[in-house]
């Protein structure tokens, strides 16, 4: 038995969305950040679908070490570095890249003596105030990794940009004023040098909308997925198309009465007598928990209103306007004609969750049209 609920994840549109990247930043290498399952689209499918890619980003060591026992062999950077001993070992061991934001760090790697290389990614924080050296100390902490054996090629410089999603917001220009300032003695000082440091600031965000942040490496995330990072556009705005879409069956059809209640607390009364479906999908398969009455949802394509509560497994809504709908009608949560932008705006959230928050029993299926018998 397979369960109703499931997602298709769609590699010809992700190999299209990494084209809109390029198109974007002609000149830079491109690094996928495939963090968090690569936002619940499957670690290591979207990893082996994009193995041209100059290297991949993670947020955690676990997740470069998995792409590494799976025979991943492109340069991995781990964004968020190592916080201990252990940690420092597996990225040297697993030969990861990693951030080197903190002074724990530094001295972490300076306590490591015996030789084993590695290249690492300096963070400056320019004003997220999340990881990062401040401008101030950025100077000192280069100096001494530059000194440390361990450290392989030239120390590469990133910032991360906090509000790149605002187009109207000059937060992102300042941020990347304040990187270039304090890397420009750094630069000036490799003029001649064959190897030089490499930069990187820009999310998707920063890709779309912050030219000035395009250095010789950008870090696309959710554009990939074909998801708008900005909060009042979709992905298709900017040529991109969805690469996950979430889909079920009705598995019962009722007529209520007027005054009937429905669902979890009776949140929802029918005003009249009203023909109604229950979807098997719930927040047990990453369907959002706050879904507003009225968020849409395709059944047999069409437009219905969601209404009552989204429990663990189930959710119901009004098909007065779907008279034929039937048991076993095809459903739509969110994908190609269903942005999930919209849903996630229903939700009170981001997109970034929706697609990062579907859960193990969710069956996914990969489409690839060069795989596909015509
Ligand atoms: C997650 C992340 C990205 C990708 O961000 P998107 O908004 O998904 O493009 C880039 N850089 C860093 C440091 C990140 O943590």
């Amino acid at each position: 038995m397979t369960s109703p609920a499931y997602a298709v994840v769609n590699l010809e549109a992700l190999q299209h969305n990494m084209q809109i990247v390029r198109k974007y930043a002609p000149n830079a290498k491109i690094m996928p950040v495939i963090k968090a399952n690569a936002y619940g689209h499957g670690l290591l499918r979207i990893a082996s679908a994009l193995q041209s890619a100059d290297a991949f980003a993670v947020a955690r060591v676990d997740e470069g070490v998995q792409l590494r026992k799976a025979g991943i062999k492109n340069k991995i950077t781990v964004l968020e570095g190592f916080s201990n001993i252990n940690e420092l070992e597996a990225i040297l061991a697993n030969r990861l890249d990693t951030v080197v934001h903190s002074f724990n760090q530094l001295n972490l790697i300076e306590a490591r003596k015996e030789l084993k290389a590695c290249s690492i990614w300096l963070k400056v924080d320019t004003g997220m105030n999340r990881l990062g050296f401040n401008p101030t100390e950025f100077a000192s902490a280069y100096q001494r990794l530059k000194c440390c054996p361990l450290i392989q090629g030239p120390i590469n410089v990133m910032t991360h940009l906090a509000n790149a999603d605002d187009k109207h917001d000059t937060t992102s220009l300042k941020q990347i004023d304040l990187f270039n300032q304090t890397i420009s003695t750094l630069l000036e000082e490799q003029r001649l040098e064959t190897e030089r440091s490499e930069c990187s600031i820009a999310n998707s965000a920063g890709i779309l909308a912050w030219t000035e942040s395009l250095a010789d490496w950008v870090r696309p995330g959710i554009m990939l997925y074909g998801i708008s990072p900005f909060p009042d556009c979709t992905g298709k705005q900017w040529q991109l198309k969805p690469v996950m879409g979430l889909y079920s069956r009705l598995i019962a059809v009722k007529t209520l009465d007027e005054g009937d209640k429905v669902g979890y607390s009776g949140t929802w009364t029918c005003k009249k007598p009203t023909r109604l479906g229950i979807i098997a999908i719930g927040y047990g398969d990453g369907y959002p928990r706050h879904a507003k009455e009225g968020t849409p949802i395709l059944v047999n394509g069409l437009r219905v209103p969601l209404i009552g509560r989204v429990s663990m497994d189930m959710i119901t809504v009004d098909l007065e306007s779907q008279p034929n709908a039937k048991v076993g009608d095809s459903v739509t949560l969110w994908g190609d004609d269903l942005a999930i932008e919209n849903i996630a705006i229903y939700s009170d959230t981001i997109p970034y969750t929706l697609a990062c928050g579907i859960t193990q029993r969710v069956r996914i299926i990969e489409y690839n049209e060069s795989s596909t018998d015509h």
